[in-house]
């Protein structure tokens, strides 16, 4: 068995990894680290973040590293401000018994006379980004003339994010003797071409294939219709009390939104996204590392350079376009040996997307129920007794309370006690799932595969429009114009392709009267279709759309439906988030959250108790806030 003595790490490093508990080497660790150690020649490496790799590359380096050489050494080049930052928080850790050994991080967003000081004092090794590395050297602050290793990490995210012309400058610049080390986790042309540039019979390693997944994540997948996404995603986090994840959205103002509704809910959730400071980014970050949020919502480029190694779960709200960063998003679960689960919430028209992300990981997606009101209570109940089976009991504090409590107790039997103890929680998840309807579509093969056959062609509105005529998923508007403008529906749908600026809106039903018209958008898309007529004119006059209501069942035969009317959805009351169980504390809470509630102690589940106390109280003025929400967003919904 290849250990990390074995292959020839110095007694500081093994003592300063044996502490963070490496036991034994990663594949890509196995691979590099003999390499780097034995011989000068370059290696191009396949691998994810998560296999090790900073440990892969850093720890032969630093092991080679001569603390009493003068000049820059080792430059490391990757991506982003925060991957820098934690390649740093690594170096440092790994050569926690190479004293003198300087490492030092230079990244754009924060002052450069700071780093430019810290260069100044002496670097061995220098971690930074594309950008400031170059300006550094512009103003002579980073010589590069002196470095022995360079390393490119995540290349090919620096590729995406147009760093191509910064390290074309910066590779021109390095001594020839120089060893070169590519990271990528992807290996797109691009990175071909810079790897036969400037590096020289290249060492290839490669640990799992090129664009698949590790084994040690699972793919799941729920569909639902695209309105109940949220609700979804709720069931999904109540079945899993100890979730720890990334939720992916795709824009920022999504991210907002869900981290808000679940903030609101009773989730230890926040949002990261690129409207945030950077000092409230790195905030965020910091309570996510520690485990005092649970649930991050973020967008792909926020997330990026955020390195936490044990998510249980990522979830995808909203699908990636391209399936590459499916793979990036599903690689940040399952990491470092650890299992996690890659879970995409879809709608009925994204079937054809899981195919994609299938052949492109190379395994099979399962499809899963959403878990229905029973499930989630008991799954609840037995997190609850669990919890309650390993709570530290505080035998000096609460001791001289239990006499009273004991007396006033004295009267249930050993049965009742339990029950109504366990009941105090459970009861809130009861009462919010009671009637909670059943969120699954059926997703026919035939049907996904004819939507995929169909994408592009003139046929695909038209018969997905047929289609849903039976969904309960579209909102309903009314036009000012009708017939007698010459509206007919090729000229509606070209209009609200004109006016959206986008040929993805499934449209459901149209009628065409004489004066005015109704149509159907999928409900997902009402708010940008209602934003995108504000100034639309035809024949003179100006075209007028609002929200309308669906027809009374049975009212029109061709009308909007009976069956959509919400109130279908029985007592299940949606929005009353607040009501439910679950975590405590919100994003605000500092000590109550994920990682306090583990052992259970009476100080986290006193702070849940008086935050559920207040708001309780402050319940009426929030209720109001929030009905009024709820009528806003049931113009789009009814
Ligand atoms: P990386 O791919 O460098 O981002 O590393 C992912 C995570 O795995 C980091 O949290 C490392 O601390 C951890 N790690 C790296 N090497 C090992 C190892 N040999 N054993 C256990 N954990 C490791």
């Amino acid at each position: 068995m290849i250990t990390f003595e074995s292959i020839g790490l110095s007694p500081a490093i093994l003592k300063a990894i044996g502490e963070l508990g490496f036991d034994k080497p990663t594949p890509v660790q196995e691979q590099t680290i003999p390499h780097l150690l034995e011989n000068d020649g370059d290696i191009v490496a396949l691998a994810q973040t998560g296999t090790g790799k900073t440990a892969a590359f850093g720890l032969p380096i630093l092991q080679q590293t001569d603390i009493n050489l003068k000049g820059v050494q080792c430059i490391v080049l990757c991506p982003t401000r925060e991957l820098c930052l934690q390649i740093t928080r690594d170096f440092e850790k790994y050569s926690k018994y190479q004293q003198q050994l300087n490492v030092v991080a230079i990244y754009g967003g924060d002052p450069i006379e700071k780093q430019m000081r810290a260069l100044r004092k002496g670097a061995h090794i220098v971690v930074g980004t594309p950008g400031r590395v170059m300006d550094m050297m512009r103003r002579r602050a980073l010589d590069l003339s002196t470095i022995r290793w360079l390393v490119l990490d995540e290349a090919d995210e620096m590729l995406n994010m147009g760093f191509k012309e910064d390290l074309d400058t910066i590779l021109s610049e390095t001594p020839d003797g120089r060893q070169t080390l590519l990271f990528s986790a992807t290996m797109p042309k691009e990175i071909s071409i810079i790897a036969k540039k400037y590096m020289k019979d290249a060492h290839e390693i490669s640990v799992g294939h090129k664009n698949t997944s590790t084994d040690t994540v699972h793919h799941v997948y729920y569909a639902v219709h695209a309105s109940d996404k949220y609700h979804a995603l709720k069931r999904i986090a109540d079945i899993h009390p100890s979730i720890y994840g990334i939720i992916f959205c795709r824009t920022r103002k999504e991210t907002q939104e869900v981290a808000a509704k679940l903030m609101n809910d009773g989730y230890n959730a926040d949002s990261l996204h690129g409207d945030l400071s950077q000092a409230q980014r790195d905030t965020v970050m910091s309570k996510f590392r520690i485990k005092n949020l649970q649930l991050l919502v973020a967008t792909d480029v926020a997330a990026r350079g955020l390195d936490v190694s044990d998510l249980t779960h990522v979830i995808n709200y909203t699908l990636p376009d391209d399936s590459e960063v499916y793979v990036h998003r599903s690689g940040r679960t399952g990491r470092a040996g650890k299992k996690g689960t890659s879970i995409s919430i879809i709608n009925m028209r994204e079937s054809g997307r899981i195919r994609d992300f299938e052949k492109k990981i190379t395994k099979q997606f399962e499809r899963r129920q959403v878990p229905n009101g029973a499930e989630i209570c008991e799954k609840q109940l037995f997190n609850l007794v669990d919890k309650m089976e390993k709570v530290e009991v505080n035998e000096q504090h609460i001791e001289s309370f239990l006499p009273a409590v004991y007396k006033k107790l004295e009267v249930l039997s050993r049965e009742d006690l339990i029950k109504r103890f366990v009941s105090v929680e459970f009861n809130r998840f009861l009462t919010y799932y009671k009637n909670a309807p059943d969120l699954n579509v059926e997703l026919s093969s035939r049907g996904s595969r004819d939507q995929r056959d169909q994408r592009d062609s003139g046929d695909r509105r038209k018969s997905e429009r047929r289609q849903r005529t039976d969904d309960n998923n579209f909102s309903r508007f009314f036009m000012n114009k009708g017939k007698k403008d010459n509206l007919n529906t090729a000229r509606l749908i070209g209009m609200i392709n004109d006016q959206t600026k986008t040929r993805d809106i499934s449209i459901g039903k149209i009628e065409i009267m004489d004066n005015f018209s109704f149509f159907e958008v999928d409900a997902s898309w009402a708010e940008r279709v209602m934003n995108s007529f504000t100034n639309v004119n035809m024949n003179g006059s100006q075209v007028m759309i609002e929200p309308s209501q669906p027809k009374d069942g049975g009212g029109s035969g061709s009308g909007g439906g009976g069956g959509r009317q919400r109130s279908d959805r029985g007592g299940y009351n949606r929005d009353s988030g607040g009501d439910r169980g679950g975590y405590r504390g919100g994003s605000s809470g500092s000590g109550g959250g994920y990682k306090g509630r583990s052992s259970g102690t009476s100080r986290d589940e006193g702070k849940g108790y008086d935050r559920d106390k207040k708001k309780s109280y402050s319940k009426s003025s929030a209720d109001k806030a929030k009905s009024n929400k709820v009528r806003k967003n049931k113009k789009f919904h009814d």
